[in-house]
């Protein structure tokens, strides 16, 4: 049966995928949700015989009915390919007694490259089904991880063009060269001279800007998004859910049917929401973790029934969980409110005037399925040593999150189920926190100067991502004002 996709607001008509991604946030600022989650129509035993792109396939097309099996296909082929360093795609791996998957062997070395490695794809299908002639423009502002994974996933493919805007003086040093270096004839990078909400409001107001839509329609262009509330995202990150319980129990760590949980590091609630529409669609999954780090919104989510972003935005180590407003979240107030729009919709008015908004008692009560704990900064240092002092295993300070507020639930609970930690970014990407919480005599050395000592005590190679850097050329040296972004626009679509 065919899946359409509402507002969580309610007042936009239902449409089918392929508009969904296209359009990308829903006309009255509430996210598309499909009117049903469809389940499984494979046992967990079949899924155990699959690789990663039919096991994609096999979640992908209950989600989007209005793409044919031959165009699915095509998409996942063209994604996951050997810009993956390891045929596996997601690899789970035994530490001490929890498994990790892998979500960081793309282009970009972090789990983003999941979705953006198929989104591009998944979108110019979409237009060609909906008889869009235009060329589509992905307009980005990025704190670092999210514009390198999109500008890799979007690069060289025909019929889009991708900008990227970035705070100048905003991003680490390695991201900086992660985009400036980035190739590719569609492509442009632009430093702002401001911060990333700067950045980011400039984006919003572009978007939503009457004469330059007109001016780009003239010229055969139309804007779309490539943010993380698009479906096209939320809905490939189904598949690694389903891939690593496939992957247990193809190698007889669990029995067919048994139940695992599972611990997200989260910013923005999409990784999470997958693992909860992966549980809804019948995949085996006891609790779902949700670890934050010192911006522990969630945290006293869960553990009230208020959302309040009222307070200090912490720096971590663990930047892109840097987040005080997870837009995802409003998928699972949509839920537990009964898929009830009008309530969602006045939840996130609160949200949007007061900052902040209680649940009621009832909705707090479908919260079982999800547990939510944080680690500080020092508590994730410290799980990154012992990780490596114990079992050699180097991880990054995101997944280090994670794995430290998974000791608290153990701790807490006394849960003895099987349990995987996802794991977001190559400690390539963040050197110097990982380097310094292993060891004090790093703290003062500069990223790419650890990077050859990591590859030493890690004993894993550095990634391609971050060995290319060194030599690669800048390509993109141009930076522009808070006001002068639509001029940008303009010159890279004249260019
Ligand atoms: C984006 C990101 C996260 C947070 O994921 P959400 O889907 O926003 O919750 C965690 N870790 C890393 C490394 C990321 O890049």
């Amino acid at each position: 049966m065919d899946i359409f996709y509402g507002s969580t607001r309610g007042s936009q008509e239902r449409v089918p995928a392929s508009k969904a991604i296209l359009q990308g946030l829903a006309k009255d600022g509430g996210l598309f949700v499909p009117d049903r989650l469809p389940v499984f129509d494979r046992t967990m035993e079949a899924f155990a015989g699959m690789n990663y792109q039919e096991i994609a396939y096999e979640v992908m097309k209950l989600l989007l009915t209005d793409f044919t099996e031959e165009e699915l296909k095509s998409c996942i082929g063209k994604a996951y390919d050997a810009k993956f360093d390891t045929p596996s795609i997601a690899p789970v791996k035994k530490v001490g007694g929890s498994y990790y998957l892998e979500l960081f062997h793309g282009k970009t070395i972090a789990f983003k490259d999941m979705a953006l490695s198929i989104l591009p794809h998944l979108m110019t299908t979409a237009a060609k089904k909906n008889h869009v002639e235009n060329e589509i423009v992905i307009l980005t502002a990025t704190s670092g991880d999210t514009g390198k994974a999109a500008l890799e996933g979007f690069a060289d493919v025909e019929g889009t063009r991708i900008l990227v805007f970035y705070p100048k003086n905003g991003v680490s040093a390695i991201q900086e060269r992660q985009m400036v270096t980035q190739q590719g004839k569609n492509t442009r990078v632009v430093g702002i001279y401001g911060n990333f909400d700067d950045a980011q409001t400039g984006v919003k107001q572009l978007f939503a800007d009457e004469e330059l839509a007109a001016w780009m329609r003239e010229r055969g262009y139309q804007f779309s998004s490539a943010n993380s509330i698009n479906i096209g995202r939320l809905v490939p990150q189904i598949v690694y859910y389903v891939y690593a319980y496939a992957q247990l129990l193809r190698e007889h760590a669990i029995t067919s049917g048994e139940e695992i949980n599972v611990v997200v590091p989260t910013g923005n609630f999409g990784n999470i929401l997958a693992a909860y529409y992966a549980k809804n669609m019948g995949l085996p999954l006891r609790k779902l973790i949700c670890a934050s780090n010192d911006n522990k919104v969630l945290y006293d989510f869960f553990a009230t029934g208020v959302y309040d972003k009222n307070r200090d935005f912490v720096l971590t180590t663990s930047p892109s969980m840097d987040i005080l407003v997870s837009s995802n979240l409003e998928r699972l107030v949509y839920r537990i409110a009964g898929e009830d729009a009008q309530k969602t919709a006045s939840l996130m008015q609160s949200l949007g005037q007061e900052g902040k908004y209680a649940i009621t008692g009832k909705m707090e009560k479908q919260l079982s399925d999800f547990y939510g704990n944080y680690a500080t900064q020092e508590e994730c240092a410290a799980k990154i040593r012992s990780l490596y002092e114990s079992f050699g295993y180097v991880t990054d300070t995101h997944t280090a999150v994670a794995a430290a507020v998974y000791d608290k639930y153990r701790q807490e609970t006394a849960d003895q189920t099987k349990t995987v930690i996802v794991s977001t970014a190559s400690p390539f990407k963040f050197t110097k926190s990982v380097m310094a919480a292993i060891d004090e005599k790093y703290r003062d050395k500069e990223d790419f100067a650890l990077v050859d000592e990591l590859e030493k005590i890690g004993k894993v190679q550095v990634p391609a991502a971050v060995a290319q850097l060194r030599t690669a050329p800048v390509v993109h040296d141009i930076q522009c004002g808070r006001g002068e972004m639509k001029e940008a626009v303009k010159a890279f679509l004249l260019s």
